[in-house]
């Protein structure tokens, strides 16, 4: 028998509410530390390999626990001590703790890693390119808004919880963004607008969303109510637009269901434009409350560039880019190739990629709105011959469908943008097993400094 199927059989070795000390032998892929008692796993919070722990048992399921730091008896000399650890617990940096160097290996450890384990370890993965300033870089906020002691705040939710504490700092966001969210905070007591109750589902404001251009410094505030109606508006408008002369664009997104989903369907434009603009590799873009756009914008544009690194055009090209959002990639590789086709399922995300085509001058690209599954093998029916594929798909990868159109159509090349290290594993695998190569490492870019997101870049060639 095992020891993992002896442990099944039995109680496990450590009870709810028991104190005791471990030593933290490995982090999780979600950045927990993790100790063995008797080959059980504890998983526990804010603690680093190396680090001795004397922790407090929060859970004991059979064949895992949980347990949280009272006292941290050794330190790891890759720890960052944080002031507060607000952060950590909320999700919003996960990582905050460990320093940066050791994150960037992080992140490459854990594609190497799972390469590994399917035995592909002659596919290397370089080190990962990461940032020099590696906080308040996102370029998108959306922070909820609520009453404590009667007063009006801005804040976050705890981790797994309903705990609302509200925050100036968010030390990941655009510091221009949390000096908008913070005047827009104060406009709003000065009228005193109600914040959003959870409880009785009552009150006005629930969200504020920020966005802001990073070469632009143009800056959109969106309101997030669950009335229709917000009182004062035009004297919260005006307020806004007096603090705040760089705020262009102000919008009402009335979102009336209590779920966890931020954005309703409806906007309202309250002043200014509809959309900011703001650039990435020197091209424009218009972006409307409601779209995917990237959030970490210098970082985007070093992974941009490594995808047109391994897409090697010469002008000649016929490209697809699979998951294409609102045209950033096909636009970026537009320049360099004949033709260059574009498939993503928001249709508002399409009429954006059109808009930032013309926009741009640029006439050589074709977008479709439609499932991907659906347009590959339309595109391969059709007898289109691209000579690269780009892909950029959500975390849950690619379908088996996807992968066969693909190779039907035999590009020289696939370039692979990957958010999750898993499903890409999965997926290389299928490419490797049907004619495909991969002759250099992958690359992984950080977009998400302090947080356990993993986005890479690999490129896969015709044998
Ligand atoms: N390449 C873009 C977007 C990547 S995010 C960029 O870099 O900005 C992935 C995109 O895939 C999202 O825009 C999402 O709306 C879209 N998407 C998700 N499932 C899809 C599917 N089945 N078919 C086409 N697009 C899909």
């Amino acid at each position: 028998m095992s020891k993992e199927e002896k442990n099944m059989g039995s109680k496990s070795p450590v009870s709810k509410n028991e104190e005791l000390t471990v030593t933290i032998e490995d982090l999780t892929y979600q950045g927990m530390g993790v100790a063995k008692v008797d080959h059980y796993p504890l998983f526990i919070e804010n603690a680093l390999p190396t680090e001795k722990v004397k922790v407090h048992v929060l859970k004991a399921s059979k064949n895992y626990g949980f347990a949280k730091v009272i006292e941290r008896l050794s330190t790891s000399d890759q720890r960052v001590e944080v002031p507060e650890n607000h952060y950590l617990q909320t999700g919003i940096a996960p990582l905050q703790h460990l320093n940066y160097a050791a994150q960037l290996e992080f992140k490459r450890n854990q594609i190497s890693e799972l390469l590994n384990k399917v035995h592909l370890k002659n596919v290397e993965v370089a080190p990962t390119i990461g940032m020099d300033e590696p906080y308040h870089y996102r370029n998108k906020a959306q922070v909820p808004v609520r009453a404590v002691n009667g007063k009006l705040e801005t804040g976050f939710f705890k981790k797994n919880s309903h705990t609302f504490v509200p925050l100036e700092d968010f030390l990941i966001q655009d510091k221009r963004i949390d000096e908008v969210i913070k005047e827009v905070r104060d406009v709003l007591r000065k009228f005193n607008i109600e914040a959003y109750d959870e409880r009785k589902h009552s009150g006005v404001i629930k969200h504020i969303m920020v966005r802001r251009g990073y070469y632009t410094h143009e800056v959109m505030v969106v309101l997030v109510t669950r009335s229709k109606r917000i009182p004062m508006q035009d004297q919260i408008v005006e307020a806004i637009q007096t603090k705040c002369p760089d705020v262009c664009s102000i919008i009402q997104n009335v979102n009336q269901v209590s779920t966890n989903v931020i954005l309703g369907k409806q906007d309202k434009l309250l002043a200014g434009k509809k959309q900011i603009k703001d650039q990435l590799n020197g091209i424009t873009f218009n972006i409307s409350p409601q779209s995917f756009y990237q959030v970490n914008p210098s970082q985007t544009e070093k992974l941009y560039q490594t995808v047109v690194k391994g897409a090697n055009l010469t002008g000649k090209e016929t490209v697809i880019d699979a998951y294409c959002g609102i045209g950033t990639i096909s636009l970026t590789l537009a320049a360099k190739a004949a033709k260059v086709y574009g498939v993503e399922i928001v249709p508002e995300a399409i009429i954006d990629a059109k808009l930032n085509a013309a926009a741009n001058g640029i006439e050589n690209t074709q977008f479709e709105t439609g499932m991907a599954e659906e347009w590959m093998q339309k595109w391969e029916e059709q007898g289109i011959k691209p000579d690269v594929i780009v892909v950029d798909p959500p975390r849950k990868g690619l379908a088996e469908s996807l992968i066969e159109s693909a190779v039907k159509m035999n590009p020289d090349k696939i370039v692979y943008v990957s958010c999750n290290p898993a499903t890409l594993v999965r997926d290389l695998q299928l490419f490797l097993g049907k004619g495909y190569t991969i002759e250099q490492p992958t690359q992984p870019v950080d977009q998400f400094p302090q947080t356990v997101h993993v986005e890479s870049v690999t490129v896969l060639s015709r044998r």
